[in-house]
């Protein structure tokens, strides 16, 4: 044998003169919601487009020279890419910023903190719902010109690609990005140089790099330790989302949370607002204390000014999946920063204390170090409350500070292409501007039914290309024979696409339930197996590699899906990823999800199926218990808490059953005259003019600015300004609460009377033993409401008592003369709490006493 050297070159295609703006294009993640733009790099070469993986970047370093050449001179792509590019144009030159919202001044800007991104399959620095979501929160901050930047980390390798053999095994093989094919750029000083940042890490200095994603309007900083100069350990950092040990999970979430922020003010960027999305980002609270101790001031000063502006999200609604780390954990990676914090390792530690626990709880951290906290639904708005009610430990948590804001999803991203053309037609272009306006969207009713349905159908018959296509490659691979694949095939005929299609993609994760439909199999198999009214049910997902429940879910659902009389009526596909969910929203006709109650804390992809016209069947829980008006889709009431799982799962899956039975298949199959179902279009259609203006990300983002950032930014500035004046007041007077409070008491010194007539007034009279706080330090409180079953604090009618001076033992006298507004029996309490004008939240302190 002889031996050989191989040596390469890589050819860069020349880019002609005329479509020089092509390279913009592709750097500027605008592409993940501009359909327009994805398709001229489609039209040079739609199988090169394909291989690598709808990646613009990657695109136009392979092209080949004469495509792109016979592009400039072919008259119809030119008018493509010049109306792609005005629309680039114009959304680019979007009188900049500070146009939308008031609330944000030229010097303002929000930084918004995660672990994960999800803009679109071209960039892998995602797994799926929080990702998705971070994702079109920034492109929705981008469409409102919300002075925003993003951070997070570019991982090597991203998530998993999931492969399913023939017996339902997930397999799961990673690829490394070539960074120079991605759409980032490295991030630059002022003289052309790349911004590197170092991070402490126990023993050593880690370097890291700053790279660049542009989506619009914002900047996303994504941090790479995959340099020279680190050992091979710490390039190793930032190789893999989701992968390693607590050790990787620890140095990641150091890097994110300390390196971000010190990337951030090496590039001279001074955020008014922080907001950090999971628990993950949440060591940047520290780290902007630690700088301001270094300016000089005490801790307790320092996590005042952090909190007060900055925001953080809980997107789970199980205690476990809060991030924690052990306490030798923590010592070794923070011992030394605990002393740039100048205050005791017991302090520090208690920042991430929750009780029944030694760990350092990531959730705990972030609560204590942020005044504005939610959840991403109602339902979860208060699980979360009750999850984290310790923190503030006398406060009822559905009094506690803890809120939500629903998710909502980037419209342009999951909407498809022809809806939106549909849209330009019948309700003109401003559908862009009006996006949660309601009444606006009433107006899909004019779209003509028959129209309505041939989208839909459309996007059906898309769906079902794309799904022949993949399981063709699965089938190759657990090399099945063409007869067979015709067989599982028989129903996916993207010519007669009139089969009516079930779609359950998500995650494998056991709260969610992908198998709850095959309780009853016999039953199921009536259903599916019907000759005229035939059902495709479709699956897709991934599950954690080191989520073993997750994947036996997987199995279990490939077993069914093999068995003969199920074969081709319920399909796994494999590789679940936003194009495939792009397609599978869209294209299904009824969208599934069954979790366990309350776990679901929001779900996303019902919304994108909404959106799109297409039905959502799921259990009421998370968004779905808002979303749901009784007319837009199907619900099953999840059985109440106490009951036992195996009766939970047998009665819930009875309802879905039975709702497919009686509702969801009859009024599919009650086809008119031109062969489609009335009753259903109208049902679709005003499921979208329902979802739409309210499920979207626009609204969201505005929410957040209107309920979160504003008030922020503002309250920031008041705490930082005169050298952070307020923030040491404010710490000062929570020291001096904290140390009084467990003396302080009251006591009823009126006598009630148990019946008064209406118009009588009710003379209350409290003494308050204050223990050395003043009477402008606390709020002595009458909560009053018509008794009626089990009422929620906050319907009751708040009335504050008057101080009214200093009894002989030194008792403060508080009274209250309130004539009670309606008739019948009313249920009252008092209580005192501590409060300053300067609080975020009136019972953040979580002190309170009751009568
Ligand atoms: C939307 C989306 C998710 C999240 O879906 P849920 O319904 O919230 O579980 C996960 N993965 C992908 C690829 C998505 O597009």
């Amino acid at each position: 044998m002889t031996t050989r050297t191989a040596f390469t070159v890589t050819v860069n295609p020349k880019i002609p003169a005329r479509l020089s703006r092509l390279e913009e294009l592709a750097s500027n993640l605008w592409y993940s919601w501009d359909r327009g733009t994805r398709n001229l790099f489609s039209r040079i070469d739609p199988r090169l487009w394909g291989a690598v993986g709808h990646n613009p970047k990657a695109f136009l370093k392979r092209v080949d020279e004469s495509l792109l050449q016979k592009a400039a001179e072919d008259q119809t792509f030119l008018a493509s890419y010049n109306s792609v590019l005005s629309a680039y144009d114009s959304y680019h030159s979007e009188p900049l910023r500070y146009t939308h919202f008031e609330e944000f001044g030229p010097r303002d800007q929000v930084a918004y903190f995660c672990f994960e991104f999800g803009f679109h399959e071209s960039l892998p620095v995602y797994s799926g719902g929080l990702g998705i979501l971070a994702g079109d929160h920034c492109k929705a901050a981008s469409d409102l010109c919300l002075p925003f930047v993003a951070v997070g980390l570019l991982y090597r390798q991203g998530y998993f690609f999931q492969t399913i053999d023939s017996l339902g095994n997930q397999q799961v093989s990673y690829t490394d990005s070539e960074f120079e094919d991605l759409p980032v750029e490295p991030a630059l000083n002022d003289d052309g140089s790349e911004i590197h940042v170092q991070v402490s890490l126990p023993g050593r200095k880690v370097m890291v790099k700053v790279w660049r994603a542009t989506i619009g309007h914002v900047s996303l900083y994504l941090l790479d330790t995959d340099l020279p100069e680190n050992p091979l350990k710490d390039r190793m950092i930032t190789h893999q989302l989701y992968g390693g040990d607590r050790t990787m999970r620890i140095e990641q979430e150091i890097i994110l949370g300390i390196g971000g922020v010190t990337a951030l003010g090496e590039m001279g960027i001074q955020p008014t607002v922080w907001h950090s999305n999971e628990g993950h980002a949440a060591f940047m609270m520290l780290e902007r204390a630690r700088k301001l101790v270094q300016q000089g001031l005490d801790f307790a000063s320092a996590a005042e000014a952090v909190a007060v502006n900055t925001v953080f999200t809980t997107h789970t609604a199980v205690p476990a999946g809060h991030d924690s780390f052990s306490k030798a954990m923590m010592h070794d990676y923070f011992a030394s920063f605990c002393q740039d914090l100048k205050i005791s390792w017991e302090e520090f530690m208690a920042l991430g204390h929750i009780p029944g626990s030694d760990d350092f709880n990531m959730t705990a951290l972030a609560i204590h170090l942020s005044r504005t906290h939610n959840g991403v639904s109602k339902i979860h708005g208060d699980v979360s409350a009750r999850i984290c009610r310790d923190l503030w430990p006398q406060i009822e948590p559905e009094e506690n500070p803890m809120t939500y804001i629903t998710n909502g999803v980037h419209v342009p991203t999951f909407l498809a292409q022809e809806w939106s053309d549909l849209f330009d037609r019948y309700l003109g272009y401003e559908w862009r501007n009006k996006m949660c306006d309601k009444d606006f969207w009433l107006r899909i009713d004019t779209i003509p039914d028959h129209l309505f349905w041939s989208i839909r159908q459309t996007l059906k018959s898309q769906m079902f290309y794309g799904i022949r296509a993949r399981l063709a490659e699965q089938n190759a691979r657990n090399r099945g024979s063409e007869a067979h694949l015709d067989r599982l095939l028989k129903l996916v005929d993207p010519i007669n696409p009139n089969v009516l299609v079930l779609g359950f993609a998500r995650r494998f994760a056991t709260y969610k339930r992908a198998t709850l439909l095959f309780e009853n199999l016999d039953w199921l198999r009536k259903i599916l197996l019907d000759t005229e009214h035939p059902v495709l049910l479709i699956f897709a997902g991934k599950a954690h590699p080191a989520d073993i429940p997750g994947q036996d879910l997987i199995r279990k659902v490939s077993y069914v899906s093999r068995m003969p009389e199920f074969e081709g009526r319920i399909l796994l596909v494999e590789n679940y990823d936003m194009r495939l969910a792009r397609r599978l929203v869209a294209g299904v006709d009824v969208w599934l999800n069954n979790p366990i109650y309350p776990l679901e804390a929001s779900g996303t992809s019902g919304m994108k199926a909404g959106i799109n016209g297409t039905l959502n069947l799921s259990v009421l829980d998370g968004w779905w218990e808002e979303g749901y008006d009784g007319k837009n889709g199907w619900a099953v009431k999840p059985a109440s808490d106490d009951t036992e799982a195996v009766l939970r799962d047998k009665d819930e899956s009875q309802s879905f059953y039975e709702i497919l039975q009686d509702q969801v298949i009859p009024m599919f199959y009650r086809r008119g005259k031109f062969g489609y179902s009335s009753e259903w279009v109208k049902m679709a259609k005003y499921s979208m003019a329902s979802l739409l203006p309210r499920y979207n990300a626009a609204r969201m983002v505005s929410e957040y600015v209107k309920k979160f950032y504003g008030p922020a930014n503002k309250q920031g500035m008041h705490y930082a300004k005169d050298a952070f004046a307020n923030a040491k007041l404010i710490a000062a007077w929570k020291a001096k609460v904290k140390s009084a409070w467990k003396g302080v008491s009251l006591r009823r010194l009126d006598t009630p009377g148990k019946r008064i007539d209406f118009g009588e007034t009710m003379d209350f009279k409290v003494a308050a033993k204050l223990n050395g706080l003043q009477p402008e330090d606390v709020i002595v409180e009458l909560l009053l409401c018509r008794q009626y079953k089990k009422m929620r604090l906050n319907s009751f009618k708040h009335v504050h008592f008057k101080f009214a001076g200093i009894d002989s033992n030194g008792e403060h006298l508080f009274e209250l003369n309130y004539v009670p507004d309606l008739c019948g029996k009313q249920e009252y309490y008092l209580r005192i709490y501590p409060y300053h004008p300067l609080l975020i939240h009136p019972l953040e302190m979580g002190r309170m006493v009751w009568l």
